[in-house]
């Protein structure tokens, strides 16, 4: 079994993506919206901020108090949001409970939505048109099979999770691919058959090592979404990784898989929302 880790992928992405940079004459900015100090996400923002200065990336942190009200913090990101010199906005949620979060969702500008949250980027990816964003860990998982050399189209694809951040989206995107694609969930039935008819499984479940080597057919390439904390308090997927046998052709571990590509995804993003911006404002001189 080929084991694909993330940095590798990481790597691959980077000197495009450095070159890219060069070539712009103002390095991009990506503005990170925090509300109060959820250990996650203080986590995620310092990972995504590692490796967006990395690249060359610039990244501002706009940090609020956990009890902001809901008029404030829709003021303060309005401000956010209409800052030229701002590329791309990455919103740290869930957000408290006070806060209004679809109506953020909606307020976002979608072409600095480089975390594909709003309606509107959401609609282009159901759509298939390619100037939108999609969710950057779905991306990232279409990015990782693409690396790997795995041929999509014709594929059969077993998706376990309908979330929207993951689930629903990565069904869009491996279509996009032409993909055969089956979503299940917690009211799926025989999921265990499902799972192992899927020459693609990918996990996106929530739930510690819930899927076994059993779950994953014979040759299949296995990608693990789910970032959980098992009994033993250490970082773990929704696959138990260590059941899987040599039959399984690829899968990725974590923590160091997917997770890892995700943020490279964001940049990725960044640099494209930057172009798009600048040569907007450079036709409507
Ligand atoms: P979510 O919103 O809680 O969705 C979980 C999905 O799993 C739901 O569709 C749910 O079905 C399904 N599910 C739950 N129990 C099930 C069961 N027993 N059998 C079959 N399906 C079941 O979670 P999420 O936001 O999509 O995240 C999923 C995992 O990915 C989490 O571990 C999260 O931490 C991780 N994640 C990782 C990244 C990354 O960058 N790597 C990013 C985002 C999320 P129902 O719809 O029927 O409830």
């Amino acid at each position: 079994m080929e084991i694909l880790k993330g940095m590798t992928v990481v790597n691959a992405m980077k000197e495009t993506m450095k070159s890219e940079i060069a070539q712009m004459e103002q390095a991009p900015l990506l503005a990170i919206v925090r509300v109060g100090e959820r250990p996650d996400d203080c986590a995620y923002e310092r990972g995504a901020m590692k490796r967006m200065s990395g690249l060359g990336i610039r990244t501002r942190s706009c940090v609020f108090d956990a009890d902001i009200s809901n008029e404030a913090f829709q003021e303060a990101f309005l401000a956010i949001n209409g800052d030229p010199e701002v590329d791309g906005i990455l919103l740290l949620r869930p957000l408290p409970s006070q806060i209004d979060e679809k109506a953020i969702t909606e307020l976002i500008d979608p072409k600095k939505d480089v975390d594909g949250i709003s309606p509107v980027n959401m609609a282009k990816l159901f759509m298939g048109e390619p100037d939108g964003f999609a969710p950057c860990t779905p991306e990232a998982v279409v990015e990782m099979l693409k690396f790997a050399g795995v041929e999509l189209a014709g594929k059969h694809a077993v998706i376990v999770g309908r979330s929207l951040v993951v689930g629903k989206p990565l069904a869009m995107l491996l279509m996009k691919e032409n993909c055969t694609v089956t979503v299940c969930h917690s009211r799926t039935k025989n999921l265990q058959d499902v799972c192992r008819s899927g020459e693609i499984l990918v996990a996106a479940i929530g739930k510690a090592e819930m899927l076994d080597g059993s779950f994953a057919a014979p040759g299949a390439v296995v990608l693990d979404v789910g970032i959980n904390v098992n009994q033993e308090g250490k970082l773990c997927g929704d696959v138990a990784f260590d059941t899987l046998d040599a039959s399984v052709a690829l899968a990725t571990p974590v923590p160091g898989g997917v997770g890892t590509v995700t943020t490279s995804v964001l940049a990725k993003h960044v640099i494209r929302a930057a172009k798009q911006r600048r040569e907007h404002a450079q036709r409507d001189k």
